[in-house]
C-alpha cells in the first residue's frame, strides 16, 4: 500500500509539478494566511483579444494597429504578443529601431524613423502627449507617432478557468486575504476581483509599487501569519524575493522569476497554489 506520506513533503509536491526549493518553505507555506497575486498571466490567461480600435480624427483603424504592432516588434509582454497576433499583416522588423520597454507603462520604438509610443495613460502623460480618455472597460493602449495622438486600442483578457474555485478553496483553507496587484486600470482590476471573489485589489501599480504594497501587507500580518506572492515572472522578481514565500508560474515564468522564487509551479493553473498549501499543511502535521 502507498504510505500516507507518499504525497507529502517535497517529493510528493514535485510529483504534482510543484517544485519547493527547501523544506523551510513547506513550513512557511503551511502558515500562509495572505496570498497576493499578480494579474496578467497569473489570474488571467494573458492572451488579450482586441475589443475595439478607436482612431483619432482622420486616422484609420488599420494604421493604429500597424504602428502598435511594429512598436511592439521586440517585446515578449503578453500585451505585445496579443497586438502582433491581431495585426493580420506580418511585422517587418527591418522598419523598427531603438525599441525599448518602459516597465509598467508600455513601449517606445522608432518605426520608419518616427518615434512611436504604445502604452497606458502614464506613458502618454510622461511624454506630454494629449490623449483621449477611454470610456470602455478594458486594458487601453494609446498610440502616438512623433508626439501626435493616433488613437487607442482596447484589449481584454480572460480570467483562468480555475481562478474563482482557487480563491474559494484558499478561503476554505483559512486564508484570510486574497489580494491582487496589477499595473492595469482600476476598472479592469475591479471586474476581475469581483468575478473571482478577491478580498482586495490595488491597480495602476508600477513594479516598485508592488513591492511597497507587499511591505504594507506584511506589516499587517498578525499571529505569525505568512504571506505568499504568486506571479508569472515579467517584472516580478523583486516582489517574489520580498514575500515570505515567492511562487513563480514556471511554464510562462521568466528565468529571473524562477531563480527568485521559493516555489515553482510547472504549469500555470492557480489551483496548484491550493494544492501546494494542502501538501504543506499535511506534511507539517505529519512532522509534528
Ligand atoms: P500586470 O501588473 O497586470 O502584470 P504589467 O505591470 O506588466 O501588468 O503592465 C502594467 C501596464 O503597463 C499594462 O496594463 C499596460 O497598460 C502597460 N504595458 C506594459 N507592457 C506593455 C506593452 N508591451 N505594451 C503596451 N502596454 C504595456
Ligand atoms: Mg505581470
Amino acid at each position: 500500500s502507498v504510505p500516507l506520506s507518499f504525497f507529502g513533503g517535497i517529493g510528493g509536491a514535485s510529483r504534482l509539478g510543484i517544485l519547493v526549493k527547501g523544506s523551510n518553505y513547506l513550513e512557511l507555506l503551511a502558515k500562509v494566511d495572505t496570498v497576493v497575486f499578480d494579474k496578467t498571466g497569473t489570474l488571467t490567461n494573458g492572451t488579450f483579444d482586441v475589443v475595439a480600435i478607436r482612431p483619432a480624427d482622420g486616422i484609420d483603424e488599420s494604421g493604429v494597429l500597424e504602428q502598435a504592432a511594429h512598436a511592439e516588434a521586440f517585446s515578449d509582454h503578453p500585451i505585445a504578443l496579443s497586438v502582433k497576433q491581431a495585426f493580420a499583416g506580418a511585422v517587418d522588423e527591418t522598419r523598427v529601431a531603438d525599441a525599448h520597454e518602459e516597465s509598467g507603462h508600455g513601449v517606445a520604438a522608432r518605426v520608419d524613423g518616427r518615434q512611436v509610443l504604445v502604452g497606458n495613460d502614464k506613458l502618454m502623460a510622461e511624454h506630454g502627449v494629449a490623449y483621449r480618455d477611454c470610456d470602455m472597460v478594458g486594458t487601453v493602449l494609446h498610440v502616438a507617432v512623433d508626439g501626435r495622438y493616433l488613437g487607442h486600442i482596447v484589449i481584454a483578457d480572460v480570467v483562468k478557468d480555475d481562478a474563482a474555485q482557487t480563491i474559494r478553496d484558499l478561503h476554505a483553507a483559512g486564508v484570510k486575504r486574497c489580494v491582487m496587484l496589477t499595473g492595469d486600470r482600476a476598472d479592469v482590476a475591479a471586474s476581475v476581483a469581483s468575478e473571482i471573489g478577491l478580498d482586495e485589489f490595488h491597480a495602476q501599480l508600477l513594479p516598485e509599487d508592488k513591492v511597497d504594497a507587499v511591505e504594507t501587507l506584511l506589516a499587517g500580518e498578525a499571529n505569525g501569519g505568512k504571506l505568499a506572492f504568486v506571479g508569472d515572472g515579467i517584472n516580478d522578481a523583486p516582489v517574489l524575493t520580498r514575500a515570505d514565500v515567492g511562487i513563480a508560474m514556471g511554464a510562462m515564468g521568466s528565468d529571473a522569476a524562477i531563480e527568485a522564487a521559493d516555489v515553482v509551479l510547472m504549469d500555470d493553473k492557480p489551483s496548484n497554489i491550493a494544492h501546494a498549501m494542502h501538501i504543506a499543511r499535511k506534511t507539517m502535521r505529519i512532522v509534528w
